[in-house]
């Protein structure tokens, strides 16, 4: 079974967004010497490829551990967009038939997961509206944020609330071919959190029937 890897690797280098708290793994015990190797880790939720939770973006949103495991796993579209820098992707980009419920956006526009560039692309509000009237229940980008860095109303993440579109961030789609795929992309248990880091992976669509 082909597996396609979509999260980015976890290490101090990664950037999070501006501001936010950086990951850091602090090594309590190591081999050789102890018995046992042993470390914790701090940092953003907001890590990697993540999923928002929607008390995130909204007051009377969920906490992470509310959201159906549905939503991060089943048949999955994937879609490429290239767009100009910063731009928002618009329903008039969209030139895919819809598929599958859930849809992840590749726009090569975050190429570095361990460089932040603020220019990247990011959905619109339009575009979740037109996916929900689609069925769709779940958006993922290779973005950072669904709405544009300097974004102060985060438009899109409020029509995420407003639809009930689960939404994945940071996800690295640089080999994956356009089409479909089963998505496995388990947020942690994490009671009443905003949001949690996934391991994404993709199947290939024929990985479906098994
Ligand atoms: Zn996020």
């Amino acid at each position: 079974m082909k597996i396609w890897d979509i999260s980015p690797l976890i290490t101090p280098e990664i950037a999070v967004f501006p501001g936010d708290v950086p990951f850091a793994r602090h090594v309590s015990m190591q081999m050789p010497g102890n018995n046992l190797a042993l470390s914790s880790i701090s940092t953003t939720l907001h890590l990697g490829a993540h999923a928002d939770s929607s008390s995130h973006y909204h007051k009377d949103g969920q906490g992470v551990d509310r959201r159906a495991l549905e939503r991060y796993l089943g048949k999955c579209q994937v879609i490429y967009v290239t767009l100009p820098k910063g731009e928002r992707i618009r329903p008039e980009h969209l030139k895919e038939k819809i598929e599958a419920p859930r849809v992840l956006f590749r726009t090569g526009s975050f190429p570095n997961p361990n460089e932040w560039n603020d220019d990247f692309n990011s959905l619109s509000p339009e575009l979740i509206e037109l996916l929900a009237d689609k069925g769709v229940f779940t958006v993922g980008i290779d973005t950072p944020s669904v709405d544009p860095h300097d974004s102060k109303a985060l438009e899109s993440h409020q029509a995420l609330y407003h639809r009930d579109v689960a939404v994945l961030e940071g996800i690295v789609l640089e080999k994956v071919s356009p089409g479909l795929y089963t998505l496995i992309a388990l947020p942690l248990h994490l009671k009443d959190a905003d949001a949690s880091p996934v391991r994404a992976i993709l199947l290939e669509e024929k990985a479906l029937t098994l």
